[in-house]
């Protein structure tokens, strides 16, 4: 799996990546900063106002109602143009969000669009969802809130700081002390919370992943029961989350109640209050300032909180920026320099070699012809490499060493359009899509015309069935199919091959027994389908395969047998006694 799926953790070490993807917008972003820098320090001006009003009222009656009105005037600017700036620096915020986001969602779909489709198969939908939803959400909590949530708590400390230094120097030193200590305690409990809080975001990431899965599996892991393995992802992962969070919890839970302590108001109230009576007492601190100090003062805590969530959101938007550019770096599926044309569609596997890690080949050394006209069934233990090597033919992986070729014409140098067109995939875990019957079986021949559709369905055995239901070709499916059967579904599909004419079939053959009149209907449908193609069937239950041309029997990647049914029972090896075990556990 080493070379398909992601490791979150990993993701965590590739800085840069949202500066580089923020690339596009960066003036949008500065110039939101710079409006949300002018913004919290007008907002700052009216708490200034209110201290000063104090220092008028003290110093006695001369030219009070002026100087206070004019103060009142200021305050009452200052919050005016606080809400005017915070609106616009905002408003330049979200723009640029919903700019760039469009602009990735694009880029991510087009990257998609061109992706081997065995990455898909291997991360799963998960992979892809998280991409376009949570990742996409975090880099946008950066862009239109974390961004001006930081610049407006850095503003507010330098201009509430170089208040209170203007008013008074050891005041103001003591005052920052505090705000120092609670930083500073706030920095060690950060330290090892980085590393906590990275783990428990991988944590998250795993079991979001897990759970879409699972869901978007559940038809399949209900009906094949092969949910253990996914489950026991989400199992782990959970596990995984508890483990990090208990961590993180015994870890900071003295450390960031302390700094939360030092850096309450009460603290600085405490401490301004108590230093300020002591130089009040010695004289060298008016009245007037003290209460500036205590207005001041006490709102600076309040106003740097939410820069710790900001810097929360920043850590996310990064490591979703990093998973995003990871999606956007993978290769996409190289297409021909120099496209081919195929000469017919007999397919011939050359030499085959294939590994998913590099380290094993699920497929080994190859080799067969498969002429049109005629079916080729491959069979053979589970994890031989039967589905390994029929994807290979589309292109879902491309062959490690060896060739296959269509027509004489090589894979790889046929352009991956034309090669998906050139062949019907029949494959067990093909989805249907929400919509209309009809429109699920147009999918093979987007264009096709009402009677092609009703045509296609008769000949694939599930015309009847179709009209059985509630609104007939305009029965809406969910993307599990609904209402209908397990062998009615694969006769849909069948049903969307045959529409679609293509030369070539590869179909997977459903592992789960159908029951024996869906069974034959399903027989019927594909030996319509068959008629003059190349039909290539990955076969789990041999008595479906008896009648095919050429058998390749696989065993751990390698071709261990090939001839006909018969040829094959007179050899009497690892195929005749698959037959016999599953003739024996038939009788
Ligand atoms: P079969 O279809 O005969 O059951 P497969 O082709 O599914 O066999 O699997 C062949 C081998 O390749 C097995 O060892 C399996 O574990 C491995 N394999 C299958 N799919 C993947 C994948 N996406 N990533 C890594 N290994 C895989």
């Amino acid at each position: 799996m080493s070379t398909t799926t992601e490791d979150p953790p990993a993701a965590l070490a590739k800085a840069g990546a949202l500066a580089r993807l923020l690339a596009p917008i960066r003036t949008h972003l500065v110039v939101c900063a710079i409006l949300s820098t002018l913004s919290a320090a007008a907002g700052i001006v009216p708490y200034i106002a209110v201290a000063e009003i104090a220092r008028v009222m003290l110093g006695g009656p001369a030219g009070a109602a002026a100087a206070i009105w004019t103060w009142v005037g200021i305050g009452a600017a200052g919050a005016a143009l606080w809400l005017l700036l915070l609106v616009q620096s905002s408003r330049v915020g979200h723009y640029a969000d919903a700019a760039i986001l469009h602009d990735l969602r694009t880029r991510i779909v087009r990257h998609l669009g061109a992706l081997p489709l065995g990455w898909f198969r291997a991360s799963g939908s998960g992979r892809v969802k998280r991409a376009m939803t949570g990742d996409l959400e975090e880099m946008h909590e950066v862009i239109a809130h974390a961004l001006g949530q930081l610049t407006g708590a850095v503003t507010v400390t330098v201009v509430g700081a170089g208040y209170l230094f203007f008013v008074d120097v050891p005041m103001a030193l003591i005052a920052l002390a505090v705000l120092g200590l609670m930083a500073l305690f706030y920095r060690i409990s950060m330290r090892s919370m980085t590393t906590h809080m990275n783990r428990l975001i991988a944590a998250d990431a795993r079991i979001s992943a897990a759970s879409v899965e699972y869901a978007d599996g559940i038809q399949v892991v209900k009906t094949f029961g092969t949910g253990g393995r996914v489950l026991r992802r989400f199992d782990d992962a959970v596990d995984e989350h508890t483990q990090a969070f208990a961590a993180w919890v015994a870890e900071v839970r003295y450390s960031s109640a302390t700094s939360r302590l030092f850096g309450s108001e009460m603290a600085v109230l405490a401490v301004v209050t108590a230093a300020g009576l002591a130089f009040l007492g010695r004289g060298s601190l008016s009245v007037a300032d003290l209460v500036a100090f205590l207005v001041v003062a006490i709102g600076l805590p309040n106003s740097i909180l939410p820069a710790v969530t900001a810097a929360q959101g920043v850590r996310k938007g990064r490591m979703g920026a990093a998973n995003i550019e990871r999606l956007l770096a993978r290769p996409p599926l190289p297409e021909p320099a120099r496209p081919q044309k195929p000469q017919g569609h007999g397919v011939e596997f050359d030499r085959v070699t294939f590994s998913y890690d590099g380290v094993t080949n699920a497929v080994e050394n190859v080799s067969a012809v498969c002429p049109p006209g005629q079916v080729t069934a491959i069979v053979g233990p589970s994890g031989a490499g039967k589905t390994t090597l029929a994807s290979l033919l589309p292109r879902f992986y491309d062959v490690t060493d060896g060739a296959i070729r269509i027509g004489g014409a090589d894979v790889r140098s046929i352009p991956s359009a034309e090669l998906l067109a050139s062949m019907s995939l029949v494959f067990q875990d093909v989805a249907l899509l929400r919509d209309s019957v009809a429109e699920n079986i147009r999918i093979g021949r987007p264009g096709a015309s009402d009677a092609e559709v009703r045509q296609a369905a008769a000949a694939a055995h599930i015309h009847e069935v179709v009209e059985r239901l509630p609104d007939g070709y305009d029965t809406l499916l969910d993307a599990g199919g609904g209402s209908l059967s397990g062998g009615e579904r694969q006769r849909l599909t069948i049903a969307r091959a045959i529409l679609s004419g293509a030369p070539i079939v590869v179909l997977d053959e459903a592992t789960a027994a159908l029951d024996p009149d869906s069974e034959a209907a399903v027989q019927d449908a594909l030996a319509t389908l068959a008629v003059g193609k190349t039909v290539i069937v990955i076969a789990h239950r041999l008595h479906t395969i008896a009648s095919a041309d050429q058998i390749l029997v696989l065993d751990r990647g390698r071709v261990a047998e090939r001839g006909n049914h018969d040829d094959l029972l007179t050899i009497g090896g690892l195929y005749a006694r698959m037959w016999a075990a599953q003739e024996g556990a038939l009788a």
